[in-house]
């Protein structure tokens, strides 16, 4: 990861930024595979998700390097469309990997960071929520552990429910009147791209990995599928121990 994988030239300073979404990237795929709750083929991920956006961010620098600088060696490729810092930074698109695909995909690298939407393969979006008397950020919810928000508490009791039968932690905070979280910006669900009854399940890298657009009946048959999918595993658990 960083400089040891990839060297880009200074301009848009993206060289410190790549090295430290590398390693956000990978550090929980390899605590989850350390603790045994996926399949070491989850690593693979990190080279399906990083390389795409490491080629897409040095041709970002090499871009601003021919528009800034003279090339008097006129060996550089041909300059990419140039987008904005923040989106080269923020708005990064994992389109395969811990990912699930959407029926309209769009496989561009980069979108706007400021229109953070909650489509899968994106950073969550940053909004207020009240927690035990606190305004923290919607981001400050990730941590070390599977993520999902909700609206909807049966959401939370399947969680709770995959939870204990995969043996792994599955956090899940519901935003709402009898949630556990005050949604301050009244921003659940459009801002996940969710209806009411809608789930978001984020990564601890803060990238959203899947959603359901509404409830569904078998809650828990859909959130094993979806975890088994991405190569977290009962089975993995069981083969370790
Ligand atoms: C002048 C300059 C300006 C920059 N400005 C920006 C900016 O504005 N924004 C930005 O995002 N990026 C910027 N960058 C790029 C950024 O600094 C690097 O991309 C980033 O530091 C890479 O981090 P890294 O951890 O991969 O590698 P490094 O920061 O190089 O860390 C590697 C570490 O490993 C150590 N090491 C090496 N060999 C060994 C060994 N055998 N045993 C033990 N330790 C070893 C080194 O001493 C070093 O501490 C700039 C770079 C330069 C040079």
């Amino acid at each position: 990861m960083g400089d040891a994988a990839h060297v880009m030239p200074p301009t848009g300073a993206f060289g410190g930024n790549s090295g430290i979404h590398d390693a956000h990237n990978l550090a929980w795929k390899l605590a989850m595979v350390a603790r045994g709750h996926a399949d070491p083929s989850l690593l693979d991920s990190y080279d399906m998700e990083r390389g795409p956006v490491i080629e897409a961010t040095l041709a970002q620098a090499l871009a601003r390097l021919q528009k800034w600088f003279d090339d008097p060696s006129k060996r550089l490729p041909p300059p990419v469309a140039i987008v904005e810092d923040y989106d080269v930074v923020f708005g990064q698109r994992y389109t395969a990997g811990i990912v699930a695909r959407e029926s309209t995909p769009d496989d561009h690298p980069f979108q706007k960071s400021a229109e953070l939407s909650g489509r899968p393969g994106t950073r969550l979006p940053h909004f207020a929520v009240g927690r035990a008397g606190q305004r923290i950020s919607s981001l400050d919810l990730c941590d070390r552990d599977l993520l999902l928000l909700c609206a909807d508490e049966a959401w939370c009791q399947a969680a709770d429910a995959v939870s204990q039968r995969l043996r792994m932690p599955l956090t899940c905070h519901a935003l709402g009147a009898n949630g556990d979280l005050i949604d301050l910006d009244h921003r659940w669900p459009s801002a996940l791209g969710v209806e009411s009854g809608g789930a978001v399940l984020v990564r601890p890298d803060g990238f959203v990995a899947w959603r359901s657009s509404h409830g569904v009946p078998d809650r828990v048959q859909v959130l094993i599928e979806t975890l088994d999918g991405f190569g977290f595993r009962t089975q993995a658990h069981e083969h370790h121990r």
